[in-house]
Parts: structure tokens; sequence; C-alpha cells
């Protein structure tokens, strides 16, 4: 069985981001979305539950693919959950230089967990979560870049607690 897992901060998960998911889940038996717990990443805007929440909200048509988070180093996690493959998103030649040296880092740790890199579609090639971030600060609309249902919670939440 070929276990995938993509990894990431998804705070909050863009559709550059499903959009992965999507593709990945196609060549893969199980997909496994790990948010990564970083303790020492200041001040994410969503903690790692409604970070999960929303992913569960995304993917809840893909059989082969659930949600989780992790601490600690990526390979070591792949290696708890049996994963040989670790699937990463570019969006432009500025993400290739720590994407490759991070890929070579988990090799050298593991060698039987291989990294695939995925290419952004076009479409969501400027995509990332701190550009979302930035508009929802201003108040800017956010269709088109976040899922609907990702959209909605934010929307929800928005309503009962100030977010900035
Ligand atoms: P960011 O905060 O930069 O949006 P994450 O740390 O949550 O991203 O990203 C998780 C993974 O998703 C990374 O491999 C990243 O390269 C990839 N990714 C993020 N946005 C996109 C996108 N628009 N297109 C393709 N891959 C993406």
């Amino acid at each position: 069985m070929k276990i995938a897992i993509y990894p990431g901060s998804f705070d909050p998960p863009t559709m550059g981001h499903l959009d992965i998911i999507r593709r990945a889940s196609k060549i893969t038996d199980k997909l496994i979305v790990a948010i990564l717990y970083n303790p020492n990443k200041t001040n994410p805007m969503f903690s790692i539950k409604d970070r999960k929440k929303m992913l569960n909200l995304i993917i809840n048509d893909l059989d082969n693919v659930e949600v989780d988070f992790f601490e600690g180093l990526l390979v070591d996690y792949a290696v708890k959950k049996q994963a040989k493959i670790i699937v990463k998103g570019l969006r432009a030649i500025s993400d290739f230089e720590s994407e490759f040296q991070m890929a070579l880092t988990n090799r050298k740790l593991a060698p039987q967990v291989e990294t695939v890199f995925m290419m952004t579609n076009d479409k969501y090639s400027f995509l990332s979560s701190s550009v979302v971030k930035e508009i929802m600060e201003f108040g800017g609309c956010i269709d088109d870049l976040v899922p609907e249902k990702v959209k909605e919670f934010i929307g929800e939440k928005a309503k009962n607690e100030s977010l900035f």
C-alpha cells in the first residue's frame, strides 16, 4: 500500500492546498494531510484543532485521505505512519531552494522515504496562506482563494471572535 504524507501549516487551507490534495490522492493509496505543530512558529491564526476541522471539511468526498497533525521530525512521523512518500507542492523557483535542502536532509535521515514534488496548478501559483491572511486582515474578498467550506468556517468564527 502506497501511503503518502502531505505536510504543511494549512493556516488556513487554500485552493492551492486542495488542488495538491486532490491530485496526490489520485496517485496514492492513502494520503495523510499532516498539520505541522510547531510551538516555535509565532502566532498561527488558527489553532491546530480549527485547521484540522477545516481540512476535514474539504476532504470529505475523498475516501483515501485523512487529516492528522504531528510534532517533531517529519521523517520520524512518516516512519511511524509507514509512509514511503512525502508530497510537496512547488509554486515558484523561490520554493525550490528550501524544498531541495529539506528533501536532501530528509533523505539523509530516512533514505527509504522519497519526496515527490507536484507543480502548482497555474491558477494558484501566487497563492499562499499568508496571502489569504493578509487579504482578510484588510477586509478583502477571499472567494476563489480558499474552498467555500473554509470561507464559511472562517466567516462563522469571525462572527464570534476577533481573528486579528
Ligand atoms: P503556505 O503557508 O506557504 O501556503 P504550507 O506550509 O501550508 O504553505 O504548505 C504546505 C505545502 O503546500 C507546501 O509543500 C507548499 O509548497 C504547498 N503549497 C502551498 N500553497 C500551494 C499552492 N498554491 N500551489 C501548490 N502548492 C502549494
